[in-house]
């Protein structure tokens, strides 16, 4: 079994010189899932995927820095040069709302048949991946998720505060992949978000193998991150950064 990430954007709040914003690409021999489309990572993810190519797309919040590049993915779905099927877009209640806002009333229809939408709440399957959500401490309809490929677990935080719910999710995952918005540069506190050193007493507490630091703000260093993280966690740990790739194993 070959399960691979893929970093299609590690920013943090808006886009940085070069990098997107938040965007996964997990892929479980074919199948495909990609975690949040903030804006830029759709540029990203066409290196990997055609846009038919895309097996199912999973929301954590309706933050534009997690969802944005979602409306180019349809669009480019949409002009296919053949029909494509409704993209299964797992996602929060608010999803069609939120994305209907910056789409004239006589299009909205058309933009919902362009997707088959599964809202969070009970665990979801989708063609080589399972995955559980559970809420997150972030403003809004925020959902953190386990994804299991075969025996592998990979957890997500999306933007959270430190909340036992991502301790549960994160639970002896092969990776978990964790908001690190914040250094102790500046600890600024920004609602919802965490600190680089807070991801590493979850991964550490929940005894995930490797984690993963991402969201990080444009400005800060991520070298300061990665000091933070190892001073409380004893696993390997990285920066999130475009087109890293990392296999489950
Ligand atoms: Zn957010």
């Amino acid at each position: 079994m070959d399960v691979t990430l893929t970093v299609l954007g590690s920013s943090g709040g808006y886009s940085g010189a070069g990098k997107a914003c938040s965007s996964y690409l997990l892929k479980n021999g074919e199948q495909s899932l990609v975690l949040d489309l903030g804006p830029g990572a759709l540029s990203n993810l066409l290196k990997y995927l055609e846009p038919d190519g895309v097996g199912a797309v999973a929301l954590s919040h309706m933050h534009f820095d997690h969802y944005a590049d979602l409306y180019s993915l349809l669009t480019a779905r949409r002009f296919w040069h053949c029909e494509l099927p409704p993209l299964r877009v797992i996602a929060p209640s608010d999803m069609f709302d939120k994305l209907a806002c910056l789409i004239s009333r006589e299009n909205r229809q058309k933009l919902k048949d362009l997707m088959e939408i599964m809202e969070w709440g009970d665990d979801v399957a989708v063609p080589g991946f399972r995955i559980r959500a559970l809420r997150a401490k972030h403003p809004g309809e925020s959902w953190m998720l386990r994804v299991s490929a075969g025996d592998r677990i990979l957890c997500y935080s999306g933007d959270t505060e430190p909340c036992e719910n991502l301790i549960d999710l994160a639970k002896g995952a092969d990776l978990l992949i964790c908001d690190s918005t914040f250094t102790s540069d500046r600890e600024r506190k920004l609602e919802g978000h965490m600190l680089s050193s807070q991801a590493a007493q979850a991964a550490e507490e929940a005894g995930a193998r490797r984690l993963l630091l991402t969201h990080i703000w444009p400005t800060l260093r991520e070298s300061v991150a990665i000091e933070d993280a190892q001073a409380v966690y004893s696993s390997h740990v990285d920066v999130a950064r475009e087109h890293m790739k990392i296999r489950l194993q």
